[in-house]
């Protein structure tokens, strides 16, 4: 029995990985009537506790109360942690190597030496996460590498300035949070207190946990980062909780993430704030003026337009994923168009009209990847699914006859079908496209043993639009 339990915990760990990237449907799959007679044999039982208590991680953030002292002390340990990144990084980005293990054997022991104050485990985490800043800044290579022949026929194609090539830079930071553990910090709930690992031995620094997260108390936690924001240290912890048991059901939300409202579901709800838009374009057309400008000065104030920008758009998609998984019932589906890939695949940016509906869909098309996070993190906790699937003609198709054309959309708003008249808000019918695109792929996939379930949706749902 102690056997079994120990095998239970080592596999009990291995669900939280793929659980975080919201792929967990294969663990909620019920055992078939043949199986239930083996369910006495341990690995069944295992495979049973798997099914009913995986874990999804929650990042909380707990605000640190550092003595002046042990501000500095947090800073000096940021200051060398940060070093050793920027080192990693550089090393890794000459020898274009981001293969962990042959980065630790090749920086380690000169870090030790050129930084002895700081603990090993603290330095091994800053090389991994310069390997995990290296491997994307090397994917981003391989990409914008293999884009670029693409971008100069294109140029030429069409007569305009052939494009610079801008190469990615090794990255490095100016702050790189500490990322720390269970070797290099002890985290007491009862007394709120932490105990870090710093270049001085370890400091035990009291912390308060915001209203919000009072109900992740007590749970296991796996990392947690220092971070200082605006002269305040935080750790953002991240905790190992139970995930809801929420039976899933056949409900399917179709999300278009659209022109003239941020998102319209296909529940009939506009959702997000149409201001938004206008703020983007603003900064856009700041950033033009700064661009053409060029000045010293207007390059610093690019950066920090840059920077106040992301931060918007941040805002934005968390006040949007939040509205979505709220208007969604729990167990549910919520299927967005896969923007990452439209501007390679989509042929939307052809034509004058056309252009200008693909410009105005940049404002979460580009964070796109943020938003479909957000949502899946979000909608975890209300056993809510997110599907993507590919965008291409859920604008210009009617959603009730099927009919697909240009000029079935007439304006940003208004969608007039050519073949059968039907006249409904575009974003919305585009929201009902990409539900059924959704359903006639999955009942593709999976035959018959969703189809009862599904079809009576979808065609409850063609009904009352
Ligand atoms: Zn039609």
């Amino acid at each position: 029995m102690f056997h079994n339990l120990c095998t239970i915990d080592l596999l009990y760990k291995r669900p939280k990985k793929d659980v975080g990237k919201n792929q967990a449907s294969s663990y909620g799959v019920e055992l078939t009537p043949p199986f239930k007679n083996l369910l006495d044999t341990s690995v069944f039982a295992i495979s049973l506790h798997i099914c009913s208590t995986s874990c999804m991680d929650r990042t909380i953030q707990i605000q640190l109360h550092p003595t002046p002292a042990q501000a500095k002390l947090l800073a000096d340990t940021a200051s060398q942690f940060t070093s050793v990144f920027n080192a990693v990084c550089r090393y890794g980005w000459d020898a274009h190597e981001k293969n962990g293990v042959k980065l630790h054997h090749a920086t380690y022991h000169q870090m030790r030496e050129q930084y002895p104050d700081l603990g090993s485990n603290v330095m091994i985490q800053a090389r991994i996460k310069a390997t995990e800043a290296l491997k994307s800044a090397f994917t981003w290579q391989d990409k914008k590498e293999k884009a670029y022949p693409k971008k100069v026929a294109k140029a030429q194609k069409q007569g305009k300035k052939i494009p610079v090539f801008k190469p990615v830079q090794c990255p490095s930071a100016d702050f790189c949070p500490i990322r720390y553990n269970e070797r290099t910090s002890t985290l007491n709930w009862t007394h709120q207190t932490v105990n870090l690992s710093t270049v001085n031995g370890r400091t035990l620094v009291s912390f308060t946990v915001p209203d919000y997260c009072r109900k992740y108390i007590g749970s296991p936690r796996t990392t947690a980062d220092l971070i200082l924001r605006k002269g305040t240290w935080y750790l953002h912890v991240v905790v190992s909780v139970p995930e809801p048991v929420v039976p899933q059901n056949e409900t399917v939300i179709g999300v278009d993430l659209g022109l003239n409202r941020p998102a319209v579901t296909s529940q009939k709800q506009f959702l997000g704030n149409k201001r938004w838009k206008e703020v983007d374009r603003r900064s856009f057309r700041l950033k033009r003026r700064l661009q053409s400008n060029g000045s010293k000065s207007a390059k610093r104030h690019l950066k920090q337009l840059s920077q106040r920008q992301s931060r918007f758009h941040r805002d934005c998609d968390h006040v949007l994923s939040k509205q979505i998984v709220a208007s969604t019932p729990p167990g549910a589906t919520i299927v967005l168009e896969n923007l990452t890939t439209i501007r390679e695949s989509s042929k939307i940016g052809r034509g004058k009209a056309n252009k200008n509906v693909e410009n105005k869909r940049k404002l979460h098309s580009w964070t796109f990847a943020q938003l479909y996070g957000f949502i899946a993190y979000k909608g975890q906790e209300r056993g809510i699914r997110v599907e993507k699937i590919d965008p291409r003609h859920t604008s210009q198709t009617c959603s009730k006859c099927g009919h697909q054309a240009r000029n079935n959309r007439r304006s940003q708003s208004l969608f007039l079908c050519r073949s059968c008249g039907y006249c409904l808000n575009a974003d919305l019918n585009a929201s009902y496209n990409i539900r059924d695109k959704y359903i006639a792929t999955s009942l593709a996939l999976f035959g018959t043993s969703l189809e009862s379930g599904l079809s009576s949706t979808s065609l409850s749902s063609q009904a009352s639009a």
